[in-house]
């Protein structure tokens, strides 16, 4: 069984007594063990703190970009690798795994990109100077430096390599040094990414460290100049969020959480045409990649209500083309979710719906954490509330107004609408805006068009409300978390001197 070590103050350190043991969720097989017993994670931070944030602020943006640079060739080196080991640990068809890995990579490529653009600056010039007095002397101008702490990332159980590089490189790029904790369950990728980074020696002395298994008190050792990126659960974020320390010494704090995402389908269009076709697609895509474990897997799908039973008819038939199964078999077309306790909790979700199920089933098989995708009609107001987190979907008819009850979601990553009539898009469009992060705007003249669950990095991600409150990526925006923003005032010409 392999081991998954820790990767912290310069040194691997193995998993101790009492680890966790990791399992194929398609056979149940065990496969890894991770535990973090052993590791001093004061050291660990301390370490970061003050050789791996001094390396990396002496490295300009360009510099640092070049680092990304050598991160995702890394990654791409090993690409086969990791997915071969998202299929065995992630219960991921080859399609989710590529999806991972490939996303991955692409965003780090994205970010060395922005740090070409970025150049041969240490910190970076917000925004133009600014006149404050009624001559030119008194100036103003914003700056943004990274900050001396470390950028604690904390991830999901459901994408270990994007996970893993999305923050990285923001951080990384911003100057600041990275600990990164997977979750446990799937963290074999994750742990095979840094084990590659460590053994080319690709990142400077204390740039990454890596926390296998429990986090323990780490949040508690955060400090005013440290960062912590959290995805995962609701609850879990909330736990973090008012931990005393992060609230007494302010230590910011991004949530990446759960989301009820919907698809809206216009009133204007024909069955059979290709914006309905799309939208059918997209939604059978999001209730099936990945088992629906994805946080912006649409899982309300409004309908206009005279069409509610062509559109049931419709997504059943491609509902039943999935293959369900072990995702090591190539013609399955959808995988098992990650654990047990993530079935269970898939299970509980769909009673707490109290719909009717109008696809699928609550089947158990006798090896494997195993779910059909499910379709559910006439669900109860906790449609709004709970997010099953699994190939789970409901849906919704509406008359009229459909933002209105999208807003019910209280606060989502993303919402998709599928319409050709201009008037509905822009309602809608404007309706849901204040309650997500990002719209997704279907259209079928889009080349490959990745649907609205796919994360990019040019674009902004997170969401108000349950979505967490938090914000991610969008380019040069996602440096800012990572970044003490510091307003110069003083004379002209020694602002601009300091800018250079
Ligand atoms: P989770 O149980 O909340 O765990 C998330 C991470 O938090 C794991 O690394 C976990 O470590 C760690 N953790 C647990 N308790 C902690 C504590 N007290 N202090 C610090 N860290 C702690 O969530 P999950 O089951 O992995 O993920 C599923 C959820 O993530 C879903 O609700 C989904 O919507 C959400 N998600 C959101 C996004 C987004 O971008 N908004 C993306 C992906 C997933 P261990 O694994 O070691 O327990």
């Amino acid at each position: 069984m392999v081991e998954l070590r820790s990767y912290v103050a310069g040194r691997w350190v193995g998993a101790g007594a009492s680890p966790q043991t990791l399992l194929n969720p398609a056979t149940e097989e065990p496969l890894a063990r991770a535990g973090s017993e052993g590791v001093d994670l004061a050291a660990a931070l301390h370490h970061a703190r003050s050789v791996g944030g001094p390396a990396l602020r002496a490295l300009s943006f360009a510099e640092r970009g070049a680092l990304l640079k050598a991160m995702a060739d890394s990654m791409q080196a090993q690409r086969d690798e990791l997915i071969a080991l998202g299929i065995a640990n992630g219960g991921n068809t080859r399609s989710d795994a590529k999806f991972d890995v490939d996303g991955a990579i692409g965003t780090l490529l994205a970010y060395v990109e922005t740090a070409a653009a970025l150049g041969e600056r240490r910190f970076l010039v917000d925004g133009e100077g600014i006149q404050l007095g009624r001559s030119a002397r008194f100036h103003g101008q914003h700056i943004a430096v990274p900050r001396h702490g470390v950028a604690v990332h904390i991830n999901a159980f459901n994408f270990p390599a994007w996970g893993f590089a999305e923050k990285a490189a923001v951080a990384l790029l911003a100057g600041m040094p990275v600990l990164s904790k997977p979750a446990t369950s799937s963290a074999m990728v994750a742990f095979r990414v840094v084990e590659r980074l460590v053994e080319k020696n690709t990142l400077p002395e204390g740039a990454l460290s890596f926390l296998a298994g429990s986090p323990r008190d780490l949040v508690s050792l955060l400090g005013a100049q440290d960062v912590l990126a959290f995805t995962g659960s609701g609850s879990t974020g909330e736990r973090i969020r008012t931990s005393p320390n992060i609230v007494r010494e302010s230590v910011r704090v991004n949530v990446e959480a759960d989301s009820l995402n919907a698809a809206v389908l216009g009133p204007d269009l024909a069955a059979r045409s290709d914006m309905y076709e799309l939208f059918l697609k997209d939604v059978v895509r999001d209730m099936t990649q990945k088992a629906g474990q994805k946080c912006t897997a649409i899982r309300r799908i409004l309908v206009p209500a005279e069409i509610l039973s062509s559109v049931r008819d419709d997504l059943k038939e491609l509902l039943a083309t999935i293959t369900v199964g072990n995702p090591a078999d190539e013609d399955v077309r959808m995988g098992p979710v990650a654990t047990a306790d993530q079935r269970a909790d898939v299970h509980q979700g769909v009673d707490a719906l109290q719909g009717k199920i109008v696809f699928g089933s609550l089947e158990k098989r006798n090896k494997g954490f195993f779910i059909s995708p499910i379709l559910v009609e006439s669900p109860g107001d906790v449609v709004h509330e709970r997010e099953v987190f699994g190939p789970v979907a409901s849906l919704l008819p509406y008359q009229e107004d459909p933002a209105a009850i999208v807003a019910r979601g209280k606060g989502g990553l993303v919402c998709s609408i599928y319409s050709d009539d201009q008037a509905f898009i822009e309602e809608t469009a404007l309706g849901v805006a204040p309650f997500h992060g990002r719209i997704f705007l279907g259209h079928p003249k889009i080349e490959l068009s990745p649907g609205p669950g796919t994360v990019l990095p040019q674009l902004v991600h997170g969401g108000p409300g349950r979505a967490g409150g938090g914000e991610e990526l969008g380019g040069p925006r996602g440096l800012s978390f990572y970044m003490q923003r510091v307003a110069l005032e003083g004379a002209r010409p020694v602002i601009q001197k300091l800018l250079g």
